[in-house]
C-alpha cells in the first residue's frame, strides 16, 4: 500500500532544555494541521522512555533511562490517529560508554534537540487497529 505525497511545506527548529519531545511535536502538528509528513532529529536527552513491542504477545514493554544521552537518530512519521496528527517516532541513544540504546519513543526531556518536520500535500494514512498484529497500522 503505497501513496503518492508532494511535499507541501518543510520546518526546520530547536526545543529547549527540559521540554518533552514527543508532546512537543504533537502540539506543533495539531497547531499547523499537519496530518502527513516526516520528523527527523538529532540532539541531546536528559532522560528518555521508549518501547519495544513483544510480537508473541502483542503487547509493549518500556523502559526509563534516567540518564544523559546523545540523539544520534530520530525519525518518524505522521499520519492520523482518532482524527488526530500523531507523530510516531523511533530513536537510537548513545550512552557516556558509547554503547546504544534505542526503540519507539514514549518522551524524552531535553538537553538540546535540531529537527526538521517535512509536510506532505495529499490524502493522508490514517491509523486502525490490526487484528493480525496488535498495532494501530496505516489504512486508507
Ligand atoms: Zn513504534
Amino acid at each position: 500500500m503505497i501513496k503518492n505525497f508532494t511535499i507541501k511545506r518543510v520546518f526546520q527548529g530547536r526545543l529547549f532544555k527540559g521540554q518533552e519531545i514527543m508532546s512537543e511535536i504533537n502540539k506543533f502538528l495539531k497547531e499547523n494541521s499537519i496530518k502527513a509528513g516526516l520528523v527527523s532529529g538529532i540532539g541531546a536527552v536528559k532522560k528518555a522512555k521508549i518501547g519495544y513491542y513483544v510480537q508473541d504477545e502483542k503487547r509493549y514493554i518500556s523502559h526509563e533511562f534516567n540518564e544523559p544521552m546523545e540523539i544520534l537518530s530520530l525519525k518518524g512519521n505522521v499520519s492520523i490517529k482518532d482524527g488526530e496528527p500523531l507523530a510516531h517516532i523511533h530513536v537510537v541513544f548513545s550512552k557516556e560508554d558509547f554503547s546504544c540504546v534505542g526503540g519507539h519513543l514514549y518522551e524524552a526531556e531535553v538537553f538540546a534537540f535540531e529537527f526538521e518536520i517535512v509536510e506532505f500535500e495529499g490524502e493522508c494514512f490514517k491509523r486502525e487497529f490490526d487484528q493480525e498484529t496488535g498495532l494501530f497500522l496505516w489504512r486508507t
